[in-house]
């Protein structure tokens, strides 16, 4: 078995361990590989072991890959998006983790109503309020939403956070657990336009106690291919 594979199979039993003490199903939890950095050959490495869902965080590697592998991948988009860049993408992309913004909000709509598609999207959080993060604060997003929930051409779908580095991921835990509180926050308000489905949180360092606290999706780069160079 190569590498990429055997970290693979490490990472679906740590999941399923992390799933089994929240009390979840293993399947309840989305992995999307993090490809930035990764070529074409190991990403296919992936694919063959059952990865369906991949992430990039620029435009310009999500496209050069795109023409590659195409639409057999479902691809997400989980770095900062210039609003000068949604056309590039919009037609791509299964998910967008980063809307952060009206401006970009604004721009995917006109985008995405001009090729007939309603793209899925996550609101993305900074709940620790780091300077060097992007993502509303938490007492900006319920206003957003409200403001967004009903542009037509897109759909949202949940949140999204990164966690600050840290050694350990306990340290990050009240991160996790107040994404989570906040989307059951969203969802009782019962907002028809608006799904809490996804809470996309957790990476490799810190992945087992996101799902801990909740996280459905996980983004993980590193402990499938490897540190990036
Ligand atoms: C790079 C990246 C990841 C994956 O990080 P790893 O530590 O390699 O798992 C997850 N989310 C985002 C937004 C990233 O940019």
């Amino acid at each position: 078995m190569g590498v990429v594979a055997a970290n693979i199979a490490a990472l679906r039993q740590r999941i399923a361990i992390a799933a089994e003490q929240a009390g979840r199903k293993p399947e309840e939890i989305e992995l999307i590989a993090v490809t930035k950095t990764v070529d074409v050959p190991r990403i296919r490495e992936a694919m063959a072991e059952g990865i369906t869902s991949l992430g990039e965080n620029r435009v310009q590697e999500l496209t050069a890959k795109y023409e590659e592998v195409g639409p057999e991948a479902n691809w997400h988009l989980i770095g900062h998006l210039q609003t000068n860049k949604v056309k590039y993408i919009v037609d791509k992309v299964a998910l967008i983790h980063s809307l952060d913004r009206m401006s970009l909000a604004r721009e995917l709509s006109k985008r995405a109503q001009a090729i007939s598609r309603v793209v899925p999207v996550l609101v993305q959080v900074n709940i620790a309020e780091e300077e060097s993060k992007f993502g509303l604060y938490r007492d900006e997003v319920i206003p957003f939403i409200e403001e967004v929930r009903s542009m037509p051409g897109l759909k949202i779908q949940g949140l999204m956070t990164i966690a600050p580095l840290t050694g350990d991921p306990e340290e990050v835990r009240p991160v996790f657990r107040s994404l989570k509180e906040l989307a059951v926050e969203i969802g009782n308000m019962g907002f028809p336009e608006v799904e809490m489905r996804y809470l996309s949180m957790g990476m490799t360092n810190d992945f087992e106690v996101a799902i801990q606290e909740g996280a459905n999706m996980i983004r993980v780069g590193s402990g499938i291919f490897g540190e990036r160079s």
